[in-house]
Order: C-alpha cells, then structure tokens, then sequence
C-alpha cells in the first residue's frame, strides 16, 4: 500500500530510511536544514525541501499533517528535534516517529507527544547482543514482556525428518509453529505433520524463556 512520509532530517539514520521506503514504492518528502545533505536525495526521493523545521510556519507551509508518517531523524541537535517533534504535532500530524539520542531525549519526546520514540543505537546494541547470544535467532519480535515471536534455523540434526506433531512443540515448549520456511518456500500454518528438514526456518510464538530454550536446543 502506498502512504505518504515527511523525514525530518537526512543524516545516516533518515537517509537510509528515505531510501528503503523510495525503493518499497513509497511516496517520501525529505527535508533538510543542510542544502548538501538535501541533494544527496535529489534524484530519490519524491520531494525534497531544505528549510530549519524548528522555525514556527516552515512544518505548517509544507502541510506537515497531510502526511501519514512524519519521521523526526534529528539527532544532534536537541532543541530542534523537540521543537520539530511539537511543532508536527500541533499542527495535527498523525502518526509521529521521532529518534532519540539518549534516555532524557527519550523522555521528552515521549512527554511532548511523539507517538513513537526511537533510539536506535541502543536498540541496534540489544539486537547485534542477542543475535551474539542466539545466532540462529534470525528475527525477533518483543510482543509483551512475557511473550516473542523468533525465526529460527535449525540446526541440530537430530530434529530433522521429525513432524511437529512427533516434536510436540506446543506441549514441550509451549510454543507455536505459526510458520516455516523451507529453501525459498514459505509455509504458513503448517499441519502437525510437516516434518522438519535440514535449514528449515522456523517462525514461533510464546512465552519468551520458552523461545530461548527452543533456540538452544535447536542449535
Ligand atoms: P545520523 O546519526 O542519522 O547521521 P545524527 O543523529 O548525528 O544523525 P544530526 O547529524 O545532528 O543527527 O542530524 C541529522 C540531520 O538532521 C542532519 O542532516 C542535519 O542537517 C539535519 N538537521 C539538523 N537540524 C535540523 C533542523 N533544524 N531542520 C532540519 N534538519 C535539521
Ligand atoms: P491438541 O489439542 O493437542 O492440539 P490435536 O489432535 O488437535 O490435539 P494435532 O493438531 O494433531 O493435535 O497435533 C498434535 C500435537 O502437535 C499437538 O498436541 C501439539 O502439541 C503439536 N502441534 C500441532 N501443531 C502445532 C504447531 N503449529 N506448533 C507447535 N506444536 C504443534
Ligand atoms: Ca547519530
């Protein structure tokens, strides 16, 4: 589905968000104080716009609400990434993603509105962790502070040729097979008797502790 994004800052972090929506079909207003960084961005994105989007009507002449996403990529400069933040939201923007720099941008920026904060830095450190910690952990989902959601490669033998059902995934783990990916071929709800192959990815969900020892046990 295509929708609408304004990126409030093209450093590192709005760049390549600016570039992996454009290549996913999307329809992207990029926006800089720095005439160079815009140009970076010239023949990408859909619309490109250098302007301080601290300044009171420059969010407001770019119609700042009409958007679907506004992004506030700011990091450095703290003032204006608070101010850009409030400024989007005043004006009525809907779904608001603002990146923090550190735990107290993070709090104000959460106090001031934003719908959602992110800090990638940190986020980035707990990923490249757990994948240190399970390397066969492909993907990961926080669903609650109880429950996940991970793709995992098997990788002990042992469960190959072995059916969901003869595994009893559900009842020794508590887990969830909601889907498996076998060479480039994606099974969605598989039947209790799929049987497992070699480099079979598969998607679980359930209790998180559940999810890490399924994890280890596969390794
Ligand atoms: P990254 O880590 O994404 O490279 P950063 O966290 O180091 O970025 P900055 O370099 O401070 O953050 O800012 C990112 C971008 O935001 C820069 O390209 C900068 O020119 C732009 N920017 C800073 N202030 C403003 C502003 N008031 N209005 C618009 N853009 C701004
Ligand atoms: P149950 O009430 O245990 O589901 P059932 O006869 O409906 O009984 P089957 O669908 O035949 O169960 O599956 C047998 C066992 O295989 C289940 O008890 C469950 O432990 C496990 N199982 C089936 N599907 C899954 C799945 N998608 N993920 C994890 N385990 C599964
Ligand atoms: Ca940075």
């Amino acid at each position: 589905m295509k929708q609408t994004y304004a990126i409030i800052g093209l450093g590192r972090f709005g760049g390549a968000l600016l570039q992996t929506l454009v290549a996913n079909g999307q329809d992207v207003m990029g926006i800089d104080i720095n005439e160079e960084n815009v140009n970076d961005y010239r023949d990408i994105a859909t619309q490109v716009v250098v302007a301080d989007a601290q300044e009171d009507d420059v969010l407001r002449k770019l119609d700042i609400a009409s958007f679907d996403h506004v992004i506030i990529a700011i990091g450095h400069n703290m003032q204006a990434s608070i101010l850009a933040t409030i400024n989007a939201k005043d004006l009525g923007a809907k779904n608001v993603i603002a990146k923090a720099e550190n735990h107290t941008h993070l709090r104000v920026l959460t106090k001031i509105g934003a719908d959602v904060v992110v800090q990638p830095e940190r986020e980035m450190g707990e990923r490249v962790a757990r994948k240190l910690l399970a390397p066969n952990m492909l993907n990961f989902i926080e669903l609650s502070d109880d429950y996940s959601m991970a793709e995992i490669q098997i990788v002990n033998p042992v469960f190959y040729g072995r059916s969901i059902k003869d595994l009893n995934i559900r009842k020794k783990f508590g887990l969830n097979v909601i889907a498996v990916r076998h060479d480039n071929e994606v099974i969605v709800a598989p039947e209790a008797s799929y049987t497992l192959q070699e480099k079979d990815i598969v998607s679980v969900v359930g209790p998180k502790d559940m999810v890490d020892d399924f994890d280890q046990i596969t390794n």
